[in-house]
């Protein structure tokens, strides 16, 4: 049966009557790739092979939601800086432009030995390089009185969309001089400095329209991402408004009550009016389903983000347990046009350059106070390495500063097209 793109442009779960069986013969001989999940690091993998492979290559791109809401600048929404429309993307362009086929619907399975990946929907698609990039799941359990079917009292908001705009919904109707409290996660975790820019957004829009409430995080880590630079904004711009409690003082010994909104920190029991849980993380459960994972997180092999456990599995961004690299849209994109280069070189031929990776991740602390830390990396046997990084300076100047605000909005805007445009 013949593999129509418009049977999966604008298909849905539920309108699906009966399982359809692709095969790989009669596909006019061409290589086929499925990727599985359409965000940071999935749109630009499956885009850069289509654009690049010039039609040589069949792309399918599996991802259940119409539009991808982006965790990157998820926080500056909470802080009023974005609107919600702003950090939507559709996938019109990627099937348009470069004739992906752009599946809306679920990877429920994974056939390593036929090669095959199988949908919600019934779909059962063949592939001979496979490309994983599914983000994060919560790990059961992590945070004691707490899962995702507490997610309204307690959100997340660590998947952007509904869940964030719940979380400032919350915030806003706090009463005047109330708590609010997050549970910050342990390493490793998507994006390190992301709890640190939330409390930062949190402060900004609580001393906007109520000063005297205050902010508590119990965090079980001893230290955290650019911690300098945020304490020194929280200093400058919140003083008094923000309390960590961090392991030594019982911050990894935290349970949570949705029902009586309370959060016991080493037997404290704090009442609360807003509570981000944000628990332990994992690769994406397809991830785990396919056996590419030690448990947690998926192996890969730095040179071309193949599996350690299988050569035609590639797994990408959040999901992967690559090296030095942060959990991050940044490192999901550069790995993904690393992954991208070989996938095409392995199936058409084309020339494979050498592994080189970058990341930077800015964060806004208040208005027009952005900071930054970044680094380059290569591949080696071992892992993705570091080769060389920078971070903002403490005691900055408001003009760098407001700089590298500026920096990141073009940043934004640019990666955003890299992926989607
Ligand atoms: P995602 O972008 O999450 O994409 C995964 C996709 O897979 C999703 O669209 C999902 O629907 C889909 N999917 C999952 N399972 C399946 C399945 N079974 N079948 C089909 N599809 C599936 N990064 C930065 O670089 N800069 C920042 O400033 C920044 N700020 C952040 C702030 C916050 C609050 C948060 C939470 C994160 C931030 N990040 C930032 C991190 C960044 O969002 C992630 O690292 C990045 O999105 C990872 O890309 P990914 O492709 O691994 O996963």
């Amino acid at each position: 049966m013949k593999f129509n793109r418009r049977a999966f442009l604008g298909t849905t779960v539920g309108a699906l009557a009966a399982p359809m069986i692709v095969r790989a013969a009669g596909h006019g001989g061409k290589p086929r790739v499925v990727v599985v999940g359409g965000g940071a690091g999935g749109a630009t993998a499956a885009r850069y092979i289509a654009k690049d492979s010039a039609g040589e290559i069949d792309v399918t791109l599996i991802e259940p939601t119409r539009a991808y809401y982006t965790c990157f600048f998820s926080n500056l929404y909470i802080g009023g800086f974005r609107d919600m429309d702003s950090l939507g993307h559709s996938y019109g362009n990627l099937a348009a432009t470069y004739g992906i086929n752009v599946l809306h619907d679920w990877a429920t399975g994974v056939d390593r030995d036929a090669k095959t990946v199988m949908t919600a929907g019934g779909y059962n698609l063949p592939y001979d390089r496979l490309i994983l990039s599914p983000g994060i799941d919560f790990v059961d359990g992590a945070v004691a009185g707490w899962d995702v079917s507490a997610a309204n009292a307690m959100p997340h908001a660590y998947k952007a969309g509904s869940q964030t705009e719940l979380l400032r919904a919350q915030i806003d109707a706090m009463p005047q001089g109330g708590v609010f409290a997050m549970v910050a996660p342990p390493n490793p975790y998507r994006c390190p400095p992301g709890p640190y820019e939330r409390v930062s957004m949190v402060a900004h829009r609580l001393k906007e329209t109520n000063p005297t409430a205050k902010i508590l995080i119990a965090d079980p880590k001893e230290s955290f991402s650019k911690q300098g630079l945020f304490e020194e904004g929280w200093n400058n711009h919140y003083a008094g408004m923000i309390e960590r409690i961090g392991p030594d003082f019982g911050g990894a010994d935290v349970e949570v009550d949705p029902v009586a909104m309370t959060v016991s920190i080493d037997g404290d029991v704090n009442n609360v009016d807003v509570c981000n849980v944000i628990p332990a993380m994992k690769a994406g459960r397809i991830a785990e389903i396919a056996g590419v994972t030690d448990g947690n997180w998926a192996p890969v092999n730095a040179a071309d983000l193949s599996s350690r456990m299988d050569e035609n599995v590639h797994v990408l961004g959040d999901a992967a347990a690559q090296g030095d690299m942060p959990k991050s849209g940044f490192s999901a994109n550069s790995q993904a046009k690393v992954c991208a280069n070989a996938v095409r070189g392995a199936l058409t031929g084309s020339t494979v350059f050498p592994a080189r990776f970058a990341n930077t991740c800015w964060s806004l602390i208040e208005t027009n106070d952005g900071v930054k830390v970044g680094a380059t990396y290569e591949a080696t046997e071992e892992k993705i390495a570091k080769v060389d990084g920078f971070v903002s300076a403490t005691g900055e100047s408001a003009a760098v500063r407001e700089a590298t605000y500026q920096e990141s909005v073009g940043w934004y805007d640019g990666i955003t097209a890299d992926m989607f445009s």
